[in-house]
């Protein structure tokens, strides 16, 4: 028989387990100290060098890019390796789900990646490291090797929209799926929270698996609340043996 096509949602639920905080949700980090959300607001970020120097020193002291992968993204690596068809979009910049062995291509980052670089003149782009080991040896606000132009992580700050390209293939993947399972994300943050409901619209099975209520429980044919790292496997188990139509 012909596996379901699953598309998986994440957000940042996942990888608290990794010991990563939300930075981005509603009640997320930047969002609760004005100061820290002028780090990743882009036009502040373009117009002020201090706000670069400081946003800089931040990154070097950043977990997120020493973070290891969590059973929950090993889980569906593990449905990839079975034979499953799985395209994850996730609200993550961590990188966690591709560090964890799933190919980069079957993944869609709608906020893009805090593990680059990029030019906001150029748009060449490189492994943060490289930016990271510059700052390290001394430069607080390293400038493009190419251009001269401001260097910023390839993350989707506030005041930028989204990827136009990633959105559409979102979008797509998810109109297609059979079983579209978000994870980890309350499903507020639009346009991601809405493909839950362009799922189900297209005839989907929605399973929601997240600590707290969303929108969209109503209308999921499965939710569960238990912690993500026990619960994941479980579900992703139970689509690998074909149980998911
Ligand atoms: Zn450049």
């Amino acid at each position: 028989m012909t596996k379901p096509l699953v598309a998986l949602l994440s957000g940042a639920g996942i990888s608290t387990d990794s010991g990563i905080p939300d930075y981005r949700g509603p009640d997320g980090l930047w969002r609760r100290d004005p100061q820290a959300e002028k780090l990743v607001t882009y036009e502040h970020y373009m117009g002020d060098p201090d706000v670069r120097r400081r946003s800089w020193r931040m990154r070097r002291e950043n977990r997120m890019l020493r973070a290891e992968p969590n059973t929950a993204h090993r889980a569906v690596v593990e449905l990839e390796r079975s034979g499953v068809p799985v395209r994850v979009i996730t609200q993550n910049v961590d990188g966690l789900h591709q560090l964890a062995g799933l190919p980069a291509r079957k993944v869609l980052e709608l906020h893009g990646s805090a593990r680059s670089y990029v030019c906001t003149r150029c748009h060449v782009r490189g492994p943060m490291k490289d930016a990271l080991a510059r700052v390290e040896a001394g430069e607080d606000d390293p400038p493009c090797l190419e251009c001269g132009g401001i260097l910023k992580p390839a993350t989707v700050m506030f005041g930028q929209r989204l990827d136009p390209v990633v959105l559409g293939e979102a979008l797509a993947v998810t109109k297609a799926c059979q079983v579209f399972v978000a994870v980890g994300t309350s499903l507020l943050v639009h346009p991601a929270a809405g493909l839950a409901g362009v799922a189900v619209d297209h005839g989907a099975r929605l399973v929601v698996v997240n600590g707290e209520p969303t929108p969209y429980d109503e209308i999921a044919d499965e939710v569960i609340r238990e912690p993500i790292g026990t619960a994941l496997p479980e579900v992703l188990r139970e689509l690998a043996v074909g149980d998911g139509s």
